[in-house]
């Protein structure tokens, strides 16, 4: 669904459209950050991530949502089948950025919601430290299982 925006630029009200994929998450959010403009997510996998930001009452800060398998292969030892790269129904992972008693909320709610894989960055400065969340499940991937970075 696209929404309409208003911001403050310089004195100057911009109005814009943005593209939703839920009620507070936007395509641009979840996006490949390599500019490929991939943005295929999941559907049930927003739909939980919704539900979980919905329970937390806070809002979460995606720092990593789709990653095209070029981009997932520079950024991670999983290479081009990671779990953020789109499966047949799109990317079913996202990077929270989270720390502290909020991550441990941000678990305990995820778990409820049905997530099966969770993995913890929780070490250094706290406006990098994030959660790793997904719902998928294949030969590479099985879960539950949690993993530490
Ligand atoms: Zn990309």
């Amino acid at each position: 669904m696209w929404v309409g925006t208003r911001r403050q630029f310089n004195g100057l009200v911009i109005g814009g459209l943005t593209m939703m994929l839920t009620k507070n998450f936007s395509s641009a959010e979840m996006m490949c950050s390599c500019g490929c403009g991939e943005d295929s997510m999941d559907p049930d996998f927003m739909s939980i991530l919704q539900n979980i930001r919905e329970d937390m009452n806070r809002p979460l800060r995606i720092s990593s949502g789709v990653r095209c398998a070029k981009r997932n292969s520079q950024v991670s030892s999983t290479g081009s089948t990671g779990p953020h790269v789109p499966r047949k129904n799109g990317t079913a992972a996202s990077d929270i950025l989270i720390a502290g008693a909020d991550a441990l909320r941000l678990i305990d709610i995820a778990r409820k919601h049905g997530v099966s894989g969770v993995g913890i960055s929780q070490r250094g400065t706290h406006a990098k430290r994030f959660i790793h969340i997904d719902t998928i499940s294949d030969e590479q991937h099985p879960r539950p299982t949690m993993w530490s970075y």
